[in-house]
């Protein structure tokens, strides 16, 4: 295996080496679960995930950590918009995030939550302060002094020598050309959520949490820290600079990030009316493989530019994946081999791991499956493929799909479920008909629909309107009529 892959703190690509043999200790920085994932935060998690996906087939134990940060400025403004505490708010969004990923089809990494973790974060700002390299302020707040880390932009290649010593910022995102100290640790504000700990009352500053998250799970230096482009700088600048004036010692060895994704051409935002959460996308009939397949076919330091035409192709591709492979499993073949075939399946095995080796290209890892379909398509149709090539050709499947996952069959269940969602949450105006086509079409049986009714019916002799109401719709939306008669509720298909 020689892994070569991009380091941005050398601006390079880079022979990948372990700190420890045949074992990966990365991190990637996770979601701030303040709303639903939009497909550019999936594109940087997929690449991730197909990275510790590729670490594995080549033999690696991964150890994959990513935090969850379930408290900071915006959670805490919406929490309060809310009228519900900081843990209700997050817990939502967590467990929509966890079912995002899943249906996208991402391996869940080893997860840590900042709440989790706060002692040892205010033990770490202690510790800093002993160095001499924080310091307090009036109201209780901690702040690093920038100054006392010369090494400071290493990362971003920012040349940070005007900078004013001791001016503060205490936003955790802020101007990408000013170097201030940052917020190590808020102090409360009134209404805010705060902790008690040795260092006084207050919060963590979020590029704290992952500093204490990653070292606490991996070691105070580990192979590889992730995340999305924006977030090289400040975000990562911080992280070294409170790692590495703790311990001395090189925190992260690689440093990967995604390039950020843009829509129909353009930065992806609210504003725009181009900003998609990967639910909108199933909501309008679009299967998760696709998103996933479409977010893997540019390599992930290239410029993908997000695009509906894009999106129908990317399904085109994996139904052709996937008929191929049924057309495998379906026919039945004469005996024998035929060489050209076994070749082709060893060749393209071959091809899709140089692919990846060279910092996972995932275009050409993809372009080398497909040509090996229509190849052996071709072959099936002239009736020229063999018992015995069977089997090396759904390994080569295999082996693309233990990285680029998207063949299992199993959207509708996944879409069922966003439509379930969408229904629950009284959004069912968003279901378009192409989503309620595909997920009536593994219709209801009978009994589902008998079963439902009877529970409705429970509920509303309960005087549980919310839930009769509720399950009406749900039947409705499935194009189940439903009717009042003297002798109790009878049902038609529309
Ligand atoms: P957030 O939830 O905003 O903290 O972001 C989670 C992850 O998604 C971070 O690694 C971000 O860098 C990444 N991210 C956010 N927007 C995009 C985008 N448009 N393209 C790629 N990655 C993104
Ligand atoms: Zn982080």
């Amino acid at each position: 295996m020689s892994l070569r892959v991009y380091n941005t703190m050398s601006a390079q690509v880079e022979e990948f080496q372990t700190l420890h043999d045949k074992e990966v200790r990365m991190y990637a920085c996770g979601p701030t679960v303040y709303d639903y994932g939009h497909i550019g935060n999936f594109r940087t998690f997929i690449a991730v995930d197909m990275l510790q996906r590729f670490l594995r087939q080549s033999g690696y134990r991964v150890h994959y950590v990513m935090n969850i940060t379930d408290v900071d400025d915006r959670i805490i403004r919406n929490a309060a918009r809310d009228g519900v505490s900081v843990q209700q708010y997050t817990a939502k969004y967590e467990k929509a995030f966890l079912e995002d990923a899943a249906m996208i089809g991402i391996e869940q990494p080893h997860l840590v939550r900042a709440t989790e973790n706060i002692s040892e974060m205010a033990d770490f700002v202690a510790k800093l302060q002993a160095k001499g390299v924080a310091y307090r302020t009036d109201d209780g707040s901690y702040y690093f002094r920038i100054a006392k880390f010369p090494a400071y932009g290493k990362l971003s290649k920012k040349d940070f020598s005007g900078m004013i010593d001791g001016a503060r910022v205490d936003v955790d995102e802020y101007d990408k050309d000013s170097a201030r100290d940052f917020a190590l640790w808020k102090a409360p504000k009134p209404g805010e959520a705060s902790w008690q700990t040795s260092i006084g009352p207050g919060r963590p500053g979020w590029h704290l949490e992952c500093s204490v998250m990653s070292m606490k799970e991996l070691g105070d230096s580990f192979d590889l820290h992730a995340g999305g482009e924006d977030l090289i700088f400040p975000h990562h600048e911080n992280e070294i600079a409170q790692s590495e004036s703790l311990t001395g010692k090189t925190f992260a060895r690689f440093w990967f990030h995604v390039r950020f994704l843009l829509v129909e051409g353009e930065k992806m935002s609210k504003r725009l009316g181009n900003f998609y959460t990967l639910r909108d996308l199933v909501l309008k009939g679009h299967k998760p493989s696709s998103v996933r397949y479409l977010l893997t076919s540019v390599p992930y330091r290239n410029q993908l530019n997000f695009t509906f035409d894009g999106l129908k192709q990317a399904a085109v591709s994996v139904e052709r994946l996937r008929n191929f492979r049924q057309r495998l499993s379906e026919q039945s073949f004469s005996p024998g081999c035929n060489p050209e075939m076994q070749t082709l399946a060893r060749e393209t095995i071959t091809h899709m791991r140089e692919a990846l080796e060279d910092d996972l290209n995932t275009a050409q890892a993809e372009a080398a499956i497909l040509k090996m379909v229509r190849q052996a398509n071709s072959a099936l149709d002239a009736g020229s493929v063999k018992k015995e090539d069977i089997a090396p050709l759904l390994a080569a499947l295999e082996k693309f799909d233990e990285i680029f996952a998207v063949l299992a069959d199993d959207d509708r269940p996944k879409m069922k479920a966003v439509f379930d969602w969408a229904m629950s949450e009284g959004r069912e105006k968003d279901i378009s008909p192409e989503l309620r086509e595909i997920v009536q079409s593994g219709q209801s049986s009978d009994a589902d629909i008998e079963e439902k009714i009877a529970e409705m019916e429970a509920a509303r002799r309960a005087r549980n309107f919310k839930l009769s109401d509720s399950l009406r719709a749900e039947l409705i939306a499935a194009g189940i009529m439903i009717e009042n008669t003297k002798d109790g509720v009878r049902w038609r298909r529309k």
